[in-house]
């Protein structure tokens, strides 16, 4: 049948029909206003069974994946003209200038040419890191639960179109703009749409077609968070026509590559670029008062310029970024936000949650107890009293099972469908025991429809159920950590259903037996015939249940973990648990691992923690190594209370309430598998395998990435010091300029991207996880690395003025003299590139294979110098000259001379304490 809907169109009566295609009903305005039974009508989609697959699969070639298009901040033309708005390029424009007016047309254009040629490299270079960060942030991708052919499923959120029915609860990121058909205390956070920081409160009513977007209080709209609570409905719009993909059409997202350090650095490199402008002036003003040419002068001046600029510098720190985070992508870390790459090489303490992080979170189901009976898990179910027992033989047994298969959220693994098992694994773990001791599962959870439920929350450790039983009575169920549930019961089941005499005490020391045993305890309750239509906190919290046994579950560590534990250790980053289990679970957990001492293990327990006594805390929080039953608030005071002495703190979180420590940590560190979007969203680094060996690894790469950037630094401001004062010695002490502008510029360009840029591909130093972490208020160079670019800088002097002198006394003409100082200057370069790929003295050898980019940059840097000194048109454009081979053996010895000295300073600064040869670099330990 069919007929008119409110809108004029006509569509079937419900179905999923093809005729609903191209639904003009997702540019409606009017979403919150038609009842919903009508708007299913017109989405096409069956009020219990959703869409079919195929229909859904249609609507997504028709409607696209559910996800924003990627805007870029700025457009290819504006950022390529921004490579020009640049100290050097300014110089070098003002070079052309001077040189046209001078009338040397070939160097003007040369110059001109090396700018277009630098605007092309910057530009393409920026292009790529930015388009490596958009490709991590797609990595991160959501997933959401569907009901599809009338079953939940969990897909990715970009698979939904348009009638699709969803379900989401708290923590979770509300995937498209969604009509709520059925709320549960739903409130979410709109602050992404509205900037509202207060979540709104929902309701699954109709509301007048004039309600503005802030108070449609039955829509909830994508990328807004779910705060508590729980929502159901129909999706009514997908990617660009959604509210936020209206504003993302507007404003497009930016993509920053700017973080403190870039900034400190490029603040540092326009005070040098002005500090040598001045030099330069000074040097024109000086050499021309002497009675020198002023055109000679001006090519002096300029030659200083360009020589003494890093220009290298900025983009260089940018990719040295680029390349870190794409290595921790590979080792499973994503970067959020770019600065955390730097923050992580300074960490000094991780506090970690257990389960899932330290743990493999695969629950498996060990003990229970039920009227006083120990069921032990068996090869092939449950035994007592070595008998293998199944739920139906003990009805205690089997009112504890049934307590835990409807107190439950999660869906087993059904091998007929090929479904995989959803949910927590707490809860699958409950599932799969209860089905292990013979229990029919999914029959009993039909047999007792759920009213109405109180979801899980880490405050309260529990999670409370209202159901019809099949007798026609209201039942509540309980579960959750055993001290809150036995607070909550007066008395136990026997047998036979008849109130039995209960003893918390003992029972607590029954829990705290097997919590010591390294396993999850979780107790359960029921409160019968109650007379209830809905259940909430306080309903719950009435108590009057009646105690029914407990189940211990065992999550056994993960095997990586006490390896990634000991590299912490040694790398002084210490490494605290702050978990919401049991404390004996926590210490034996920690044991395990090799986190505590096991002969002076010390737990503190989040009641023990002082609410007032700042001092204490902070006292507490030092010593301590494993805080158990705490909740997200006391994480936030932890983190709080480390930073204030000065620690650099990194927090995992998965849950909802985790995000405010998340934000407060130095680096939030998010789940992707098991953590809630909303944690998500506040962390800075989301591991893909939710493990903590991930974070080691990802620690080690962001002290990588700062080696790598002090490895460049170190290797390329010797040289701009080199060119300048080689120019600077010339004019003081009016010698032939050893080397003119254009040269200048030919080294500095091709040595900064054939061979400086091959520092950003270092792998990590050796020893890099024996030495303390870095200091990030402290400066970038220590001491020695200043005092050793100061020493190749003069080194380099000595070096081409040397030999270009020595040249010129033995019958070179200038031009050949002068290329062999450029000569010496690039393969000193190319020389000191080997000392400056460890920063340190290291014993270790053999190990020029580690960076493969450094034999290709080696053979380029060849390639290209043979060129400028044999190519007859290089040699017309730089004013470069054929040279014999003995004139190349005398400046690879000058290169390697200087090798060797910078090697024997470093051997003389090793570190004299015995074992390992490896210091910190710029580190705590040389700050
Ligand atoms: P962390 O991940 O922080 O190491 P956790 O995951 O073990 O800790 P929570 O998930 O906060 O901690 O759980 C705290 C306690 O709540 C558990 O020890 C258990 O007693 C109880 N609990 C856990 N999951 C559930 C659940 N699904 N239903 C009821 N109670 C639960």
């Amino acid at each position: 049948m069919s007929g008119p809907s409110p809108s004029g169109e006509t569509v079937p009566s419900g179905g999923a029909g093809r005729e609903i295609s191209r639904l003009p009903i997702v540019l409606r305005d009017d979403h919150h206003r038609i009842p919903v039974h009508e708007l299913l009508v017109l989405l096409g989609s069956d009020p219990g069974d959703g869409l079919t697959t195929d229909e859904a699969r249609a609507r997504l070639v028709e409607f696209g994946p559910n996800r924003l298009p990627r805007l870029s901040r700025r457009g290819p033309l504006l950022r390529f003209a921004l490579q020009f708005h640049q100290p050097l390029i300014y110089v070098l424009l003002g070079a052309v200038v001077l040189t046209i007016m001078l009338g040397q047309i070939v160097d003007a254009s040369v110059i001109f040419g090396v700018v277009l040629v630098n605007a092309c490299i910057g530009f393409l270079q920026e292009s790529r890191a930015e388009h490596a960060l958009e490709a991590l942030v797609a990595m991160v991708e959501t997933d959401t639960t569907v009901i599809r052919d009338g079953t939940h499923r969990t897909i990715p959120a970009s698979q939904l179109v348009p009638g699709d029915l969803v379900v989401f609860q708290i923590g979770d990121k509300v995937p498209a703009d969604v009509r709520l058909t059925a709320v549960r205390a739903l409130q979410v956070d709109e602050s992404a749409l509205t900037g509202e920081s207060v979540p709104a409160a929902k309701e699954s009513i109709e509301l007048p077609l004039d309600t503005v977007l802030a108070d449609r209080r039955n829509m909830a709209y994508s990328s807004t968070l779910v705060a508590t609570g729980e929502g159901r409905g129909v999706v009514i719009g997908t990617g660009v026509d959604t509210e936020i993909g209206k504003i993302h059409r507007l404003v497009g997202r930016a993509t920053s590559v700017v973080t403190p350090l870039t900034r400190k650095i490029a603040r540092f490199s326009k005070l040098l670029t002005a500090a040598v402008l001045v030099l330069a002036a000074v040097t024109f003003a000086y050499g021309v008062a002497r009675g020198e040419p002023v055109d000679e002068m001006i090519t002096a001046a300029v030659a200083l310029a360009v020589g003494a600029i890093p220009e290298g510098l900025p983009p260089a720190v940018t990719i040295t970024l680029a390349v870190g985070v794409s290595r921790m992508a590979r080792r499973r870390a994503i970067v959020r936000q770019l600065p955390a790459v730097e923050t992580l090489g300074s960490t000094t303490v991780i506090c970690t949650d257990k389960t899932g992080t330290l743990t493999q979170n695969r629950m498996t189901v060990r003990t229970m107890i039920a009227r006083g009976r120990r069921y032990e898990r068996s090869a092939d179910g449950f035994t007592y009293d070595t008998a293998r027992v199944a739920a139906i033989d003990d009805p205690g047994l089997e009112r504890l099972l049934i307590c835990a298969a409807c107190c439950n959220d999660a869906r087993l693994a059904d091998d007929a469908t090929a479904e995989r098992s959803s949910g927590d694994p707490t809860e699958v773990a409950l599932l799969a025991a209860a089905r292990d001791a013979g229990m029919p599962v999914g029959e009993v959870r039909a047999r007792r429809p759920r009213v109405d439920v109180v979801p899980f929350e880490t405050a309260r450790r529990s999670m409370a159920t209202l159901h019809d039983e099949p007798s026609g009575a209201r039942i509540v169920f309980l579960k959750g950590a055993a001290e809150g549930v036995l607070a909550l019961c007066e008395r136990a089941a026997d047998g036979t259903g008849v109130p039995a005499a209960f003893d918390a005490r003992g029972i607590l020391a029954v829990v705290d037996d097997l919590a010591g045993a390294g396993l999850r305890v979780l107790a359960f309750a029921r409160r019968a015939s109650v007379s209830m239509d809905r259940l909430d906190e306080a309903g719950v919290d009435a108590g009057g249940f009646e105690f029914l046994g407990l189940v211990a579950m065992a999550d056994p560590p993960r095997p990586e973990t006490r390896g990634a534990l000991e590299t912490c250790h040694r790398a002084g980053i210490s490494v605290k648990m702050m978990t919401g289990d049991h404390p004996a679970t926590a210490r034996a957990i920690a044991v395990e691992i090799g986190l505590v001492d096991p002969d002076r293990p010390v737990i503190v327990s989040g009641a023990e923690l002082p609410t007032q006594d700042a001092d204490e805390l902070v006292r507490l929080t030092e010593s301590t190594d494993v805080f158990a039953r705490v909740s997200p608030e006391q994480k936030l005071r932890l983190v709080e209370a480390l930073q204030s002495q000065g620690h650099i703190v990194a927090m995992t979180g998965d849950g909802v309430n985790d995000a405010p420590a998340l934000r407060q940590a130095d680096i939030g560190v998010g789940m992707g598998g098991s953590g809630t979007d909303a944690a998500k969203e506040a962390a800075d680094v989301v591991l893909t395998d939710d493990n903590f060996a991930t974070i080691e690894a990802a620690i080690e790469e962001g002290r990588t990435v700062f080696d790598n950037l002090t490895k460049f630094i170190v290797w390329a401001l010797p040289t701009s010091m080199g060119e300048g004062l080689v120019i600077l010695v010339a004019v003081a002490f009016a010698a032939t300029l050893p080397i003119l502008p254009l040269q200048v510029l030919w080294v500095n360009m091709t040595t900064a991207v054939v061979l400086g840029l091959t520092l950003a591909f270092e792998p990590a130093e050796p020893g890099l996880t024996r030495r303390a972490p870095r200091d990030p208020t402290g400066p970038i160079l220590s001491r020695e690395l200043v005092a050793r670019m100061a020493l190749v800088a003069t080194l380099m002097v000595i070096g081409a003025f040397g030999l270009f002198e020595w040249e010129l006394d033995h019958g070179a003409t200038n031009a050949e003299a002068r290329t062999v100082a450029v000569a010496a200057f690039v393969l000193i370069e190319l020389a000191y590139l080997f000392n400056c790929r460890t920063l340190t003295y290291s014993r270790r050898r053999g190990a020029l294979l580690r960076n493969p980019l450094v034999p290709f940059g080696v053979a380029a840097m060849v390639g290209l110098q043979l060129l400028y000194t044999y190519a007859p048109f290089m040699n017309s454009l730089f004013g470069s000259a054929p040279i014999g081979l003995t004139a190349w053996g005398r400046a690879l010895g000058v290169a390697i001379l200087v090798a060797l000295i910078v090697s024997a300073e470093k051997w003389l600064r090793r570190p004299r304490t015995g074992g390992e040869v490896d210091v910190a670099i710029g580190g705590a330990e040389s700050a």
